[in-house]
């Protein structure tokens, strides 16, 4: 596997498996993804301030950039799998470091007791376990697009992190500490457990990899049951979302959130019109 030097980005694979048509023509429909809808419902304020409003955030959670990293790392070995190769634990180490050195560095805020090094070590410890552990299962897709009818006049669209041959979907997350459980991830597995079964027509098994980048760095692999209810709660919320969105209802939502979110400037001025509004006010 090359994995040092060459930072040539993987390409993206495509489920090789029959995919269920849209009985729509002509362009496509707007769409929206898991990760705006999440984003909407932790915060809909933050979600106007940078999907709406277009202000420029003041720094990049380096949280997230390491979430990014290790999903460029994790697509890598994947398709390094998915090709018939066996990567190895050193190997996969190696990736990670090549990943997070070409990442963005400009604007990054580190949480306190993390820094570029402490990620480093932590994120190569993590995906040399994660390949000790999987090394050997079998990958079907990586990273697969996903665009399905939400309703007939919405698409869900986004990416699989990746399909295993039983028909099992894997998402992957990092976290700072231990999970409490699957419950905050039960969305987005219900969003990419109702999208394959409207693609592929088979209800698929889901699991969460929790890639722990705590002191002692730890990977923890769960089989998650998606119930109907879930799917549906996922479309219900989705719609929701979406009224809200087409409404311009963007209320903020003062919590644990706002400690390190790159709005909170804007955000204290705010007065209840757009940040946009406010500009031509003046
Ligand atoms: S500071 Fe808090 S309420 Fe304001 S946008 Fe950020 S997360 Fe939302």
């Amino acid at each position: 596997m090359n994995t040092g030097t060459d930072h040539q980005e993987v390409a993206r694979t495509r489920l090789p498996l029959t995919v269920v048509p849209d009985d729509h023509e002509g362009p496509k429909r707007p769409a929206i993804t898991v990760s705006r809808i999440k984003q909407y419902l932790a915060c809909a304020r933050q979600y106007a301030f940078e999907h709406e409003e277009g202000i420029v955030p003041a720094f990049e959670p380096a949280a997230r950039t390491f979430g990014q990293v290790m999903h460029k790392a994790l697509e890598r070995v994947h398709h390094y799998r998915f090709v018939g190769g066996y990567p190895r634990a050193d190997q996969a180490a190696d990736v990670f470091r090549s990943k997070w050195f070409d990442r963005p560095k400009n604007g990054l805020r580190y949480l306190s007791g993390f820094s570029a090094k402490v990620y480093e070590e932590r994120g190569a410890e993590l995906m040399a376990r994660y390949v000790e552990a999987c090394a050997d299962d079998a990958v079907l897709a990586v990273e697969p697009d996903v665009r399905v009818p939400l309703s007939d006049a919405l698409d869900l669209a986004g990416r699989m992190d990746l399909v295993r041959p039983d028909d099992r979907i894997v998402e992957f997350k990092t976290a700072h500490r231990q999970p409490f459980g699957t419950r905050e991830h039960l969305l987005q597995l219900a969003a990419y457990a109702f999208a394959y079964e409207r693609m592929h027509g088979v209800r698929p098994h889901v699991s969460l990899v929790t890639m722990v980048a705590s002191s002692v760095p730890e990977v923890i692999v769960r089989n998650v049951r998606v119930s109907d209810n879930d799917r549906a709660f996922f479309v219900a919320t989705a719609h929701e979302v979406v009224r809200g969105i087409t409404a311009k209802v963007f209320p903020p939502t003062p919590g644990a959130l706002c400690t390190h979110c790159p709005f909170a400037a804007p955000c204290a001025q705010w007065d209840g019109r757009a940040a946009n509004d406010n500009a031509s006010a003046d």
